[in-house]
C-alpha cells in the first residue's frame, strides 16, 4: 500500500495535540453564561454552583457588556473548578445583533461598532484581541444575522458557536436555511481554520427546565489539557484540543500523519454513525461502531467528524487541514 504522504498544516495536534506518553486530562466546560449582572436570572453565585454540581470542570461567565468580576467569586483557585473571566461584547448594525465573546478579558471592551455588520465583526474582534482575550463568534444564526460570508472576512477570530442552546438559535439546517455545520464547511472550503464551540449562553437557571427556556447543561466543549488552569485551557481550545457535544462523548481522539481516530465512550445500549466530512461539506466515510478511522488520502483540504448517537444526540470533532506533500 502506497504511504500516504499528508502534511497537516493546522496547529492542531501534531507536535501539539498531548501524546499518548504526555498527562492530560478531558475537561468539562462552557464558555457561555449569563447572570443577573446582565439578563441571567440567578445570582453569580448561583450560576457557578449548578455548574460545580453538574460535573463541569470549567466555566467562562460572559455577561452582556461587563466583566462579572471572578476574583471574588473564584474562592479557592486550586480546587477541581476553574472559573474563567469573560464578557460578551454585544453590538449591532442596524438592528442585527453583532456578539462576541470575550474569552479570558482581564478588561471591560465596549462595542465597537461599524458600518456594516462585517466591520463591527470585524472592530470588535480587534478590540477583543487588543485587550489580549480571544473571540468567540457568537451565534450567527440568531435573527438569521450574518453567515459564512461575513465571518469568513472577520480576521483573527478562530472560534465561533456551532452550536449555542438557546431556543432561538436556529443551529440546524431547515427550510432552505444553512444551519452551522454548513456554515461551517464553507468557512472550511475557503481553507479558513475555524473550531466550532458548543455552549449553553444559559440564562434561566431557576424553575422548571423546558426546551423553549435557555437553561444550562445542554451544550458544551471537552477540553483535552495537561492541567486545570486557565493557561493550560486557553492554550487547548485556542489550539482546537477540543470536541464539542450534546451529550455524546468521547474517549479519545487521536490524529497522525495517515489517519483520523475516534473513540467513543458508549453510553448503555446507544448506537452510533461517525461521518468524516471534507471540503464543500461532502461525506468522506461514515463508520458504525465505537470506534472510528479515517485514512487521509491527501486531497481532503480537511477533515472533521460528526458522531451521532441513537440518542439523538451528537458531537463534533475540530477540522484539521491537509496538504499534499
Ligand atoms: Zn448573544
Ligand atoms: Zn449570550
Amino acid at each position: 500500500m502506497k504511504k500516504c504522504m499528508v502534511l497537516i498544516l493546522s496547529i492542531f495536534y501534531l507536535g501539539v495535540m498531548p501524546s499518548e506518553a504526555q498527562e492530560f486530562n478531558w475537561y468539562k466546560g462552557n464558555t457561555h453564561c449569563h447572570t443577573l449582572n446582565s439578563d441571567g436570572d440567578s445570582y453569580p453565585r448561583q450560576v457557578i454552583r449548578w455548574y460545580r454540581d453538574h460535573e463541569y470542570n470549567f466555566l467562562f461567565i460572559t455577561d452582556h457588556n461587563i466583566i462579572t468580576e471572578i476574583k471574588y467569586l473564584d474562592t479557592d483557585p486550586d480546587d477541581d473548578f476553574l472559573l474563567i473571566q469573560g464578557e460578551e461584547v454585544t453590538d449591532s448594525y442596524q438592528g442585527i445583533p453583532v456578539h462576541l465573546n470575550a474569552l479570558n478579558s482581564q478588561i471591560h471592551i465596549e462595542p465597537q461598532h461599524g458600518d456594516s455588520v462585517i466591520e463591527t465583526l470585524q472592530n470588535n474582534a480587534d478590540a477583543i484581541l487588543e485587550a489580549g482575550a480571544v473571540p468567540q463568534i457568537n451565534h450567527p444564526n440568531w435573527r438569521w444575522s450574518f453567515t459564512d460570508k461575513e465571518i469568513s472576512q472577520t480576521k483573527g477570530v478562530h472560534l465561533f458557536e456551532l452550536y449555542n442552546a438557546h431556543p432561538d438559535c436556529n443551529n440546524f439546517s431547515a427550510g432552505g436555511r444553512p444551519g452551522m455545520e454548513d456554515i461551517w464547511d464553507k468557512i472550511l472550503s475557503k481553507g479558513i481554520l475555524m473550531y466550532g464551540i458548543a455552549s449553553d449562553d444559559a440564562h434561566d437557571y431557576v424553575g422548571e427546565f423546558t426546551p423553549r427556556k435557555s437553561n444550562p447543561g445542554t451544550g458544551w466543549i471537552m477540553v483535552k489539557a495537561r492541567e486545570l488552569s486557565t493557561e493550560a485551557i486557553m492554550d487547548a481550545i485556542q489550539k482546537g484540543q477540543f470536541f464539542s457535544t450534546l451529550g455524546v462523548l468521547l474517549k479519545d481522539i487521536c490524529i497522525t500523519q495517515t489517519q483520523y481516530r475516534i473513540d467513543i465512550k458508549p453510553y448503555k445500549d446507544a448506537a452510533y454513525t461517525t461521518t468524516f466530512i471534507g471540503q464543500d461539506g461532502v461525506i468522506l466515510k461514515e463508520v458504525y461502531g465505537t470506534t472510528a478511522e479515517y485514512t487521509f488520502n491527501g486531497n481532503e483540504l480537511y477533515v472533521r467528524a460528526r458522531i451521532v448517537e441513537s440518542s439523538g444526540r451528537i458531537a463534533c470533532t475540530q477540522p484539521v487541514f491537509l496538504s499534499k506533500d
